[in-house]
This record gives structure tokens, C-alpha cells and sequence, in this order.
């Protein structure tokens, strides 16, 4: 399952790292190798229990592998151990990390930024809207049902009051609920999500930026998930409409360590104003004086901050570079057209009941079965059958009311239907997809026959 030979590329790039410091006198750190190796070789033994994430058999929940350059770049930095909050702690690793930010500003046509890396999406929404706090007078923050459920958390935090906007039939915001509550209160930042963590639907920000112009609210996209998806040539119309208008939007989020191919760890967060800058003001007394060069720990939220991250984002963006018709973009292509090509077996089968059509690359589905109850209970037994097969697939509570329009046909309470989630973020998920079908299908019939 793992590639040993990129290890030896390690080795000859960190031969050139040292030459960087031929200057120095002489000095290793001692180690004592038996017990390191052996020590190993228990963490590896203890590392045997996961799932196989990086396997195209794993197709649960959110999860990729980093790329190859991506991970030995990481480790080559991890030699040195930057540290990005300031040039003192990590010169070359901060050049790189304004390099690849930039690039990911340029990906969503942000003429003009503000931003860095930080640990993960949602440090990056509570950045975002800690911004949003002193950008605008109105503390109030709206996002939709189905937005993460860190939202109303980091609001909470942030002592900003939160509601939950209503989604239509695909899981999107819903423009009337949103224009309801804007008629009703006023209204500070609306977070219109990119590519929801449950189902991968897009909210229409094209229709939220229309609603701005009325009400005057600030937005802000969350797209730690879905952000990638702007590079792809085979979106449906709206959510194309939709990522379009990004270059529009106050903020956005988008994590490279869920679809840009990195180690966790690595998330984004983008100001389209520069001069929000200046909410993040504050003496520090130790830092700061090696230069009069922006440090990155100027505009972060965040004080000490892997270096490696940077680099690690930096060499992938070199090898992949973020653009339509690329190599990157393409892998993502190949993505989307698994899912839809999944979602339409599904819907070809008699066992199972499809979701909506997915709208990036996570399918949902239902057993078929003589009500709610029953196709639930299925659901959980199938999820445990595959995993015996070792075909691993994720679970999802779908509210009643998403249930009710999706399968009209499942009777039943009006109760949440636990169904069947299916997450297809690498590329190999296409070719191995008549493979996923027929150890869902050997579930499936193992569960039914019981
Ligand atoms: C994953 C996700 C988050 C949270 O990001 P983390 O990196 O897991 O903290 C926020 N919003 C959306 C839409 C997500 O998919």
C-alpha cells in the first residue's frame, strides 16, 4: 500500500538542507538508535488499527491521503522546525507560505488579500468571523441548517448571536427563509457554505451577494470543503453561478488539508480587504525586530504555527499547479464524475433508494425498504457488512424533512432516516468504482437474506 522508494528522495534533499549549514562546527544530537527502532516499530504496530484511509476501498467520511511531495516536503522541513508566526522563527517557510496563499487568493479571483494558514477550517471560520465583529457594526450571524456545526460554537465564542437559516430540497440555503429573517432583524454576516460537510451542496451565494445590495450584510464563504471545486469544468449550472461570485465575497475559508492534498494541520483563511489588517494591531514585546517585512503572526490569529505546513502547501501548489484544466483540476473532475456516476447505480438498483444528485462528490442513499424505521435499521447493518469486506462507507442522519422530499416512498414517523454516506475524494475512486458497487451490493444481500 506504501511507496518506500520516495524515501530515498527524502534522504538525497536532505543532504542539500545541510549544506545550506556547511558553516557550522560539527554537532549531532545523541541518540540512542536500539531503542528508537524498536519504539517504532511498537508505533507502527500500534498504528495497524485505523482504517485504510489512503486505500480507494476507504470511501466513508471526508478523508484523503496528503500528496507524496507533500508529505516528504514536510518531513525535509521538519529538520529545521519552522515556526511561521514571525520571520525569526522561519524566513523561507514564511516567503512560501505568502507565495502559496497567493496562489490560492488568484484561484478564487481575489484581485486583493489578506491571509494566511492556520490549523484548520475551523480556527479559520472563527477568524473570519472575529474579523466580521469589528468590520461591521451588527453582531448577529446567519448560516444555513446544514452549515458546519462549528458556526454556531465559534459564535458562541465569539459572543455573536447565531441562527440557522432553512435549506431547500438539495440541502442549500433557502433565499426566502434567508430574506424572512433579514426582513425580521439586522442582520451583521451571512456564511454561505460552499460545499456542506454532509452533502456537499452549494449555497447560492450569487442570490445571497443579489440580497446583499438590499439588506447590506457582510459575507462570508465557507468553503473548507468545496473551495477546490472552482477549478472543475463539470459543475452543475448553480453551483457554478455560484462559485463564481466568490470574488465577491468578504472572506472565505477553505481547507487544504481536506481536498488540497496535505498533511492535517493545514487550513486558509482569505480577507478580500486588505486593510482589515488593522483589527489584528497588538505589541509584542519579544518579536518582530529582525525585520520590517511583514510577519505572518502580524495578521493571524494564531501565534506559533508549523512552518511545515507552508512548505509542505508550497511544493504541491509548484508540482500541481491551481489551475482550471490542470492536472489537480482534472483529479477532481474525475471525482465528481465517480460520485454522479455512483449516485446513478444506486438509482438503477432495486436495493437501495438514491439521494439528490451530488453536487461535488459525496453521494447519499437509502435502502430501500417498508418504512423509516426499517431502512434505518439497514443502513446500520449494511455500514457493518461492507466494513467486514472491507469496503468502508459513513453514516448519516438525514432530517425528516429532507427525508420526506427525497423518499416520498419510506413510510413511516417523521423521524430522521439514518442513511448510507459515501465521500468519493480521490481520483481512484472512479476506476474502483464497479468494485465499491459489488461489495456494497454483497452487503446488501448478506443484510437482506438475514
Ligand atoms: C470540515 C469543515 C469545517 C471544519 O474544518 P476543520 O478543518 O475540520 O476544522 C468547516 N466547514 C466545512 C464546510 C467543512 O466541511
Amino acid at each position: 500500500m506504501f511507496d518506500r522508494t520516495e524515501l530515498r528522495y527524502l534522504e538525497h534533499a536532505l543532504q542539500t538542507l545541510e549544506r545550506g549549514f556547511a558553516g557550522l562546527p560539527d554537532f549531532q544530537a545523541g541518540l540512542e538508535t536500539a531503542s528508537l527502532q524498536a519504539l517504532l516499530q511498537t508505533v507502527a504496530e500500534r498504528m495497524q488499527d485505523n482504517f485504510p484511509y489512503p486505500h480507494p476501498l476507504y470511501a466513508g467520511q471526508m478523508l484523503k491521503p496528503p500528496h507524496p511531495v507533500a508529505r516528504l516536503a514536510y518531513m525535509l522541513s521538519m529538520y529545521i522546525n519552522p515556526n511561521n508566526h514571525a520571520l525569526d522563527g522561519g524566513r523561507a517557510s514564511s516567503a512560501m507560505e505568502k507565495e502559496a496563499v497567493a496562489g490560492i487568493a488568484s484561484m478564487f479571483g481575489y484581485k486583493s488579500h489578506l491571509g494566511h494558514l492556520c490549523a484548520s477550517g475551523t480556527i479559520a471560520n472563527l477568524e473570519a468571523l472575529w474579523v466580521a465583529r469589528h468590520a461591521q457594526p451588527r453582531p448577529q450571524v446567519l448560516a444555513s441548517e446544514q452549515a458546519h456545526y462549528t458556526h454556531a460554537r465559534m459564535c458562541e465564542v465569539l459572543q455573536m448571536p447565531f441562527r440557522a437559516v432553512g435549506v431547500d430540497e438539495a440541502g442549500r440555503m433557502d433565499m426566502n427563509a434567508l430574506e424572512a429573517l433579514l426582513k425580521q432583524e439586522a442582520v451583521g454576516t451571512v456564511v454561505a457554505t460552499l460545499g456542506s460537510t454532509a452533502l456537499g451542496a452549494v449555497d447560492p451565494l450569487h442570490e445571497i451577494l443579489r440580497l446583499r445590495e438590499r439588506y447590506g450584510f457582510r459575507v462570508h464563504v465557507d468553503a473548507a470543503y468545496g473551495g477546490y471545486y472552482t477549478l472543475v469544468d463539470n459543475l452543475g449550472g448553480a453551483a457554478r453561478a455560484a462559485f463564481d461570485a466568490m470574488p465577491r465575497a468578504d472572506s472565505i475559508v477553505v481547507d487544504p488539508h481536506k481536498h488540497g492534498l496535505q498533511p492535517y494541520g493545514c487550513g486558509c483563511v482569505l480577507l478580500r480587504d486588505p486593510a482589515e489588517g488593522r483589527f489584528y494591531k497588538h505589541e509584542s514585546p519579544y518579536t518582530y525586530f529582525t525585520s520590517s517585512e511583514l510577519h505572518l503572526g502580524e495578521i493571524s490569529l494564531e501565534c506559533s504555527r508549523p512552518g511545515a505546513a507552508a512548505v509542505a502547501l508550497w511544493a504541491t501548489q509548484q508540482l500541481l499547479p491551481l489551475q482550471p484544466g490542470g492536472e489537480f483540476a482534472r483529479s477532481l473532475e474525475t471525482c465528481r464524475r465517480a460520485a454522479l456516476a455512483l449516485r446513478q447505480q444506486l438509482a438503477n438498483g432495486r436495493a437501495y433508494l438514491a439521494g439528490p444528485v451530488p453536487e461535488l462528490d459525496i453521494v447519499v442513499w437509502s435502502m430501500a425498504a417498508a418504512n423509516r424505521s426499517r431502512a434505518s435499521r439497514l443502513a446500520q447493518q449494511v455500514f457493518t457488512a461492507a466494513a467486514g469486506r472491507q469496503l468502508h462507507l459513513a453514516l448519516l442522519q438525514v432530517p425528516d424533512r429532507l427525508a420526506s422530499a427525497w423518499w416520498p416512498g419510506l413510510n413511516g414517523e417523521p423521524t430522521a432516516v439514518t442513511a448510507l454516506r459515501s465521500c468519493l475524494m480521490k481520483p481512484e475512486h472512479s476506476e474502483w468504482l464497479p468494485r465499491i458497487l459489488e461489495l456494497l451490493a454483497a452487503a446488501s444481500s448478506e443484510v437482506q437474506s438475514a
